[in-house]
């Protein structure tokens, strides 16, 4: 651990005496995911999936995925994609030796994926044997004014029910491969993005565990496993009893939460906030630094009613305010599990944790 060395590692090892909170960290590769582990991090709270699409070995079929216009053609071109996937799921958790990994089913604006240039469209439609007149036309129906606001996270599970199932076949199946090959046990955890109401996570789920029983039938064996979901919409904040009934654990995603409680765009925030700052309308960026009034309200209230329903509901945070010293405060103060962040931020987490309990221990 060189960038751990000397003092520092050791006052990082006294800062893990007093904390009370896990650290765990945002991470969707086998090199940042040795990175993390090497600042200390203790499981990975967010694996998000999207970011494999981007390969350019797999971005064909990814734009097949999204522009076939039925099941057939969209299963068609996630076969292509299962086998990378499982690659992708068996090299983290390799990593991560057993630790608990949180893979976040996909969840893109989905107008990343489509083709911009004629020459993409022509490749895709190459591959599907199709015109790429009629592929410019599906992607034109698949446009949207406001993508972030739209068709993304669970939604795409639930009209396209086949990507998430390919991706929990190829979570189950690297789980399974670890497991009974020369790693550490793994149990998998499951997480459905952009959920906001209980039906969604309760289908969803049902999918997810179907496909754990084909595979486990198949290969004969089983790995433990758990089906969570992001808390970071509004509704879900409010009706969190509801939801919990189908979750066993919870993560905020307080990048998302922010943006829809505050109703300014997280892309574009940076742009205008500075002079809200400087009036003090914001004492901070609210997203970098939780917005304790508003969306800490939605955790706090999100957090209460899911352990209300379950108390020994898991809670985390992974949105950007994992990492921010103020916000892993707030979480220690409503008794979260855990934070997740970068992996350059864990050290400051475990810090900052550290400080939040023995500030929360003084205060008695
Ligand atoms: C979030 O919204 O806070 C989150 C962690 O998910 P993403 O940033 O990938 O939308
Ligand atoms: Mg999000």
């Amino acid at each position: 651990q060189p960038e751990l060395a000397g003092d520092f590692a050791t006052l990082m090892r006294w800062a893990d005496t007093y904390r009370r909170l896990r650290v765990r960290t945002n991470a969707d590769t086998p090199p940042d995911s040795k990175t993390a582990r090497e600042f200390g991090a203790e499981g990975i709270g967010l694996c998000r999936t999207e970011h494999m699409f981007f390969d350019d070995n797999r971005i064909v079929a990814v734009r097949q995925m999204i522009l076939a216009d039925d099941r057939a053609g969209r299963e068609e071109a996630l076969a292509k994609l299962l086998p990378m996937q499982r690659d992708d799921f068996e090299g983290i958790f390799r990593e991560m030796s057993g630790l608990p990994v949180t893979i976040r089913l996909l969840d893109p604006p989905l107008h990343e994926f489509l083709p911009r240039e004629d020459s993409e469209f022509a490749e895709v439609a190459a591959a599907m044997g199709v015109d790429a007149k009629a592929l410019k036309d599906r992607a034109e129906d698949l446009s949207e004014f406001n993508p972030m606001l739209g068709h993304r996270g669970c939604r795409l599970g639930i009209t396209y029910p086949e990507i998430y199932e390919m991706q929990a076949r190829a979570i189950f199946e690297a789980a399974i491969a670890v497991t009974t090959g020369d790693g550490d046990p793994v149990e998998p955890e499951i997480m459905i993005p952009l959920v906001a109401t209980e039906k969604e996570l309760s289908i969803l789920r049902g999918h997810v565990e179907a496909v754990a029983e084909a595979v486990f039938r198949e290969k004969g064996t089983s790995v433990p496993y758990k089906v969570g979901t992001m808390i970071e919409l509004p509704r879900a904040a409010i009706c969190a009893d509801r939801i919990a009934g189908a979750a066993d654990f919870f993560s905020f995603g307080t990048n998302d939460l922010t943006q829809t409680t505050i109703g300014i765009s997280r892309d574009d925030a940076s742009r205008f906030l500075d002079p809200y700052v400087k009036m003090d309308i914001f004492p901070q960026d609210p997203f970098v630094s939780l917005d304790v009034d508003g969306v800490g309200t939605l955790v706090s209230m999100g957090a209460d009613k899911g352990r209300a329903v379950k108390p020994d509901l898991k809670i985390g945070i992974c949105g950007e305010h994992g990492g921010d010293p103020a916000s892993i405060t707030f979480c220690e103060g409503l008794g979260l599990d855990y934070v997740s962040c970068s992996p350059f931020r864990v050290p400051i987490a475990r810090l900052a944790a550290a400080q939040a309990a023995i500030a929360a221990e003084k205060q008695g």
